[in-house]
């Protein structure tokens, strides 16, 4: 059987979590969480980064930092992971779903303003596929009505904006690290994610001003890291918090594939556009629609997809290519039709994420596709179409 993921493994990954047992702490905010987190803050800019044990961790994190109270509104596609909605939802937000665009799984952000209330507190736009939303758009959004953005970033490792720099006929273009741009971002290393620690993620600030906060949350509540530093001599409880942070262990894990992230780009990147090559005629011949990147966008090779025409022809695709031993599968269901909110939703139609709930398919995409084991993949769903 083919899998549609399998994790890679660097070869480091054991060598560097012996290392951290031996130096004798196992414990959260060690030498690995900090190596981790230089590197990312060196690597893309980014302001501030904790290592968090998920993105679902570092999402809830971000809800208590910017106070989400009972009856605070925030804005999230409908077509995402449950995660993005319940960190939310845990501190009493209502939720105000945007539709997806009919190009891109994306939020939408021509209907975004009409979605905003006096109650609005936040925007969480999702980097679907690692793709990247219109920022321009959402921050002057953002910045007009004063709300918070936290990006949902957790495909989006490695991927960048296109930001416009000159109105002149040739635009240059900035390419702008996802997860620098919104108040906070969220990332993932679960094991299906570009770079893994098995479960794993980390919350990025970007502004300056919750930066001593969020230590003190992702440390439950206390001012243990102001004390590691020396800031202070005793550490006690100063606030809500929780225990956000990641084992060096995890850590350790993490830091080895950092070290191959180029490498594992590369050939991620050599596999998805091998896909796009072969599979580019289904979308000539109309069987397909095939992943568009958005002209402000980078492609990070997280996830390659097929939008089918209706559930019927998906299913029988996916059955189709498990009876060639390939594992396809389906993605997000809907969060508005879902049994837990659809009672709570307002009720705005959302017929694209329904679309992609419906009609979305992801091929295997992982490390080690061989050439051969991708030509068996390309061949049965030519087969399914019937060329
Ligand atoms: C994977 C994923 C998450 C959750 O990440 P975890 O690290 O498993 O908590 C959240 N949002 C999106 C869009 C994801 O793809």
């Amino acid at each position: 059987m083919i899998p549609f993921n399998k994790p890679f493994f660097t070869g480091k990954e054991t060598q560097y979590i012996q290392e951290a047992v031996q130096s004798g702490k196992i414990s959260g905010n060690g030498d690995f969480t900090k190596r981790c987190q230089a590197w990312f803050e060196n690597h893309y800019g980014f302001e501030k980064t904790l290592l968090t044990t998920s993105c679902t961790d570092a999402l809830e994190m971000a809800a208590l930092l910017i106070d989400i109270k009972p009856g605070d509104e925030v804005i999230l596609p409908s077509y995402t992971f449950v995660s993005t909605a319940n960190a939310f939802v845990l501190r009493g937000a209502r939720l105000v779903f945007a539709d997806s665009g009919p190009r891109h799984p994306n939020m939408d952000v021509a209907g975004l303003e009409k979605l905003i209330s006096t109650r609005t507190k936040a925007i969480v736009p999702v980097h679907y596929a690692g793709m990247a939303c219109n920022m321009d758009a959402i921050m002057a959004l953002a910045t007009q009505y004063n709300l918070y953005v936290i990006e949902d970033a957790a495909q989006a490792v490695d991927s960048f904006f296109l930001k416009k720099l000159s109105s002149s006929k040739e635009a240059i273009q900035k390419r702008v690290p996802l997860g620098s741009m919104g108040h906070f971002a969220a990332f993932s290393f679960h094991e299906t994610k570009n770079i893994i620690s098995g479960e794993g993620g980390m919350l990025v600030i970007n502004d300056p001003e919750f930066i001593k906060r969020a230590e003190i949350i992702w440390e439950k509540g206390t001012n243990r890291a102001a004390f590691w530093r020396g800031e202070v001599d005793k550490y006690g409880w100063v606030d809500v918090g929780s225990s956000f942070l990641p084992s060096e262990v995890i850590a350790a894990f993490l830091y080895a594939q950092i070290e191959n992230l180029d490498k594992i780009q590369k050939q991620r990147t050599a596999i998805w556009k091998r896909y796009a090559n072969e599979l580019n005629m289904l979308m000539d011949k109309g069987f397909a629609q095939l992943p568009v990147i958005p002209e402000y966008a980078t492609n990070n090779a997280h996830m390659f997809y097929l939008v089918l025409d209706n559930a019927d022809t998906r299913d029988r695709f996916i059955k189709h290519l498990k009876a060639d031993r390939i594992l396809s599968v389906f993605h997000y269901l809907s969060l508005h039709k879902s049994p837990y909110y659809a009672d709570k939703h307002y009720g705005n139609e959302l017929p694209w994420a329904d679309h992609y709930s419906d009609c979305l398919v992801r091929l295997p995409l992982f490390y080690d596709l061989t050439t051969e084991l991708q030509t068996k993949v390309i061949t049965s769903v030519k087969s399914f179409f019937g060329v």
